[in-house]
């Protein structure tokens, strides 16, 4: 089969590694991506998508800078990494494995890169969650960064080491900065898919609550397969730049509470809030991006609105 392109996906198992795949093979891409599982346990997302069968999986971690080694080759035009913790409550417990994850990986990428050996063009995803809390204006690229998370400080490292490498050594690097992005395919560890999947037990006649810690927090939330298209457009453009990529829209944790209970028609009685259990002690009350930059240049609008996504979540429609 004759290919246009050839990608690598670190961490090719998650939400966003399995949407990328799918978008890439729809554009001719030989795709080949990252685990770390040699079960094959995390496979489920490539599956449903049906897809499992036209990606190459290789068994690795980007950590180990021979493993980077082994699977780098001129062949390769783009390589995505998506691969590490993506958990801000889980960076509070477990820093170590956040920071190394999510900085380590890219830095032994970046080095590689730096010896010219190929020209593979490289992405990172980066998080608005480095810029830390402000809900009252929209966060642009060039909006001061304060990480207030053991996640954002890592996101924000790999930030900064891709700006240096991009100026100093001349090579093709850049960050999308991502908002929260939702799917059927998002980890059940994340609320927005805790409250759709208890929200559905309950519609099946399971007396059970919905409990949930403080929900009076803002996000921008957006659609995952619309993220994944704005990501590659940053990979094709002649001059790597950073962009910010969001809804421009927020929405509190009640609004989206409130849209799976009215979808589903069940009673408010199933809900319970500001469990101490569930609150978070560092958390940030909110955050939004401001997405001019990225809709005039790069041509690239979300599709699928707050109310839509959260019915294609209910629905597990995929795309
Ligand atoms: P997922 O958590 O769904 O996927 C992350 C991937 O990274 C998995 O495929 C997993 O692969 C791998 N991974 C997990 N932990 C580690 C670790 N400790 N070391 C190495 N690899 C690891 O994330 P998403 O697909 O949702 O997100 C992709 C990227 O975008 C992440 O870097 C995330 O931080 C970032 N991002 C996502 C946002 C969102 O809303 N989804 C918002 C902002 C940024 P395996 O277990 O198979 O090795």
């Amino acid at each position: 089969m004759k290919y246009k392109k050839t990608a690598i996906i670190f961490g090719i198992t998650g939400q966003d590694g399995s949407y990328l795949s799918h978008f890439l093979i729809q554009k001719g891409y030989k795709v080949i991506g990252t685990t770390r599982s040699k079960s094959g346990r995390n496979l489920y997302r490539l599956k449903k998508l049906e897809i499992i069968k036209k990606v190459k999986i290789l068994t690795g971690v980007a950590t180990k800078l021979n493993f980077c080694k082994k699977v780098l080759n001129k062949k390769i035009d783009e390589i995505y990494y998506l691969a590490g913790d993506s958990s801000v409550l889980k960076s509070f417990e477990t820093p170590e494995i956040s920071l190394k994850s999510n900085t380590e990986g890219i830095l032994n990428i970046l080095r590689i890169l730096k010896t010219k050996k190929y020209k593979a063009k490289l992405f990172y995803a980066g998080s608005g969650q480095f810029y830390g809390d402000n809900k009252k204006n929209f966060y642009n690229i060039n909006s001061k960064i304060n990480p207030q998370s053991p996640y954002g400080v890592s996101k924000a490292a790999a930030y900064w080491l891709i700006k240096i490498y991009r100026e100093k050594y001349n090579i093709y690097c850049c960050t999308g900065i991502l908002f929260n992005h939702e799917s059927p395919l998002r980890s059940k560890e994340f609320v927005t898919k805790k409250i759709v999947d208890t929200a559905l037990k309950i519609k099946s006649k399971r007396d059970i609550k919905l409990k949930l810690g403080n929900v009076d927090i803002y996000r921008d939330w957006g659609w995952a397969p619309d993220y994944v298209r704005a990501i590659w457009l940053m990979m094709q453009r002649k001059k790597p730049r950073d962009f910010i990529i969001g809804s421009g829209k927020t929405y509190s944790l009640k609004d989206f509470v409130n849209e799976v209970f009215k979808n589903l028609k069940i009673s408010k009685k199933n809900l319970e809030t500001n469990v101490s259990k569930y609150k978070r002690k560092i958390d940030l009350r909110g955050y939004k991006a401001n997405i001019a930059d990225t809709q005039k240049i790069l041509k690239w609008k979300p599709k699928l609105k707050f109310k839509t996504i959260i019915h294609k979540m209910i629905n597990n429609e995929l795309f």
